[in-house]
């Protein structure tokens, strides 16, 4: 369906959970250790996916906190996969939990990875992540690609002074292996904005003059797509604060404890807990259309925003 602004809604962001393993401290934002909250249950998952499908929803993202993390993730997966109507699934995973998996989560339905990944040097991922292993993502990664999962995108946020040296070495991994790596600019999603941290994709573009424009993936995307030439993989720039793309939105976020959220940049929230307590689906679909049909203009980031949730809470 479209919203007031004509934009056409045809994504949900489904975040499974609010845990996680890691604890990156631009994502957490300060909120300390993440207790477990109550969560929507597979079954009501899948009634908001079978009634969103009904308002012309035709790809969902699974993401959290740490969606792996979810016990019952498979059977979500192949849950959504049998629904009329879902074109595309796909998930964003910090990928400590992916060794092992990624066969299993293909013959479940899902057709594409995202998984985040802030640095290629062990010691600087551990400081980072507050625990993480450098190998595990890597052994998940390499596994994602032979379990046929094409392409599978790496998700690197910059952050001036603390890993923006690597930009050189994120953009070698694209010359051998069929990877898109994406920068993605920093977010005010907590108490403060860390603006001086936020490394535009105008910097590194004009530092490296040798990256050429590439076919978007998909029309309307949010990334603008770049590659070296002769390097099998591709560049991503995300720039939500630099180059906004609300104009083209068109998306809305469902997370774990049962709100929805229209834009990520804005703190307007409904809650379908009680649609989805009512059991009636006439009232879950009339409290999304309504949801969807308000969903701000532009999200505030770079204004007086303040968000009142992290990301990790949202679901990147
Ligand atoms: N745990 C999973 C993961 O790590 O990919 C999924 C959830 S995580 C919130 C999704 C993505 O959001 C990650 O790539 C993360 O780096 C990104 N993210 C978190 N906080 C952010 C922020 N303040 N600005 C930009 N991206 C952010």
């Amino acid at each position: 369906m479209n919203d007031r602004y004509g934009r056409t809604i045809s994504y949900l962001r489904l975040s499974l959970t609010e845990r996680c393993t890691l604890k990156c401290a631009y994502c957490r934002a300060g909120e300390g250790a993440c207790p477990k909250k109550s969560e929507l249950t597979r079954e009501e998952f899948l009634r908001i996916v079978r009634v969103m499908v009904k308002l012309g929803v035709t790809k969902v993202r699974l993401t959290g906190g740490e969606p792996m993390l979810r016990r019952d993730l498979l059977e979500i997966v192949s849950g959504i996969r049998a629904v009329d109507g879902i074109e595309e699934i796909t998930m964003t995973t910090n990928g400590q939990h992916l060794p092992g998996m990624s066969k299993e989560l293909r013959r479940a339905g899902l057709d594409r990875l995202n998984i985040s990944l802030d640095s290629l040097r062990p010691e600087r991922y551990e400081a980072l992540t507050g625990g993480g292993s450098l190998e595990l993502v890597r052994t998940g990664i390499d596994e994602a690609l032979e379990a046929g999962f094409s392409p599978v995108k790496l998700n690197a946020v910059l952050l001036r002074g603390t890993n923006d040296d690597e930009v050189d070495d994120f953009i070698a991994l694209t010359k051998d292996k069929p990877v898109h790596v994406r920068f993605i600019e920093y977010m005010p999603l907590g108490a403060e904005d860390h603006a001086n941290l936020r490394v535009t994709g105008d910097e590194i573009l004009r530092a490296r003059p040798a990256l050429v424009p590439a076919e978007p993936m998909y029309e309307g995307q949010p990334a603008r797509d770049f590659r070296l030439p002769g390097y099998t993989g591709s560049v991503g720039l995300i720039n939500p604060v630099s180059h906004r793309f609300c104009d083209s939105c068109n998306r809305v976020r469902v997370m774990s404890d049962g709100m929805l959220r229209p834009c990520l940049g804005q703190n307007m929230e409904v809650s379908l807990k009680e649609a989805l307590e009512s059991g009636d689906d006439v009232i879950l679909l009339e409290t999304i259309r309504n949801a969807i049909w308000n969903k701000p203009k532009a999200h505030a980031f770079g204004e007086e925003f303040v968000s009142d949730k992290t990301m990790s809470r949202i679901g990147g």
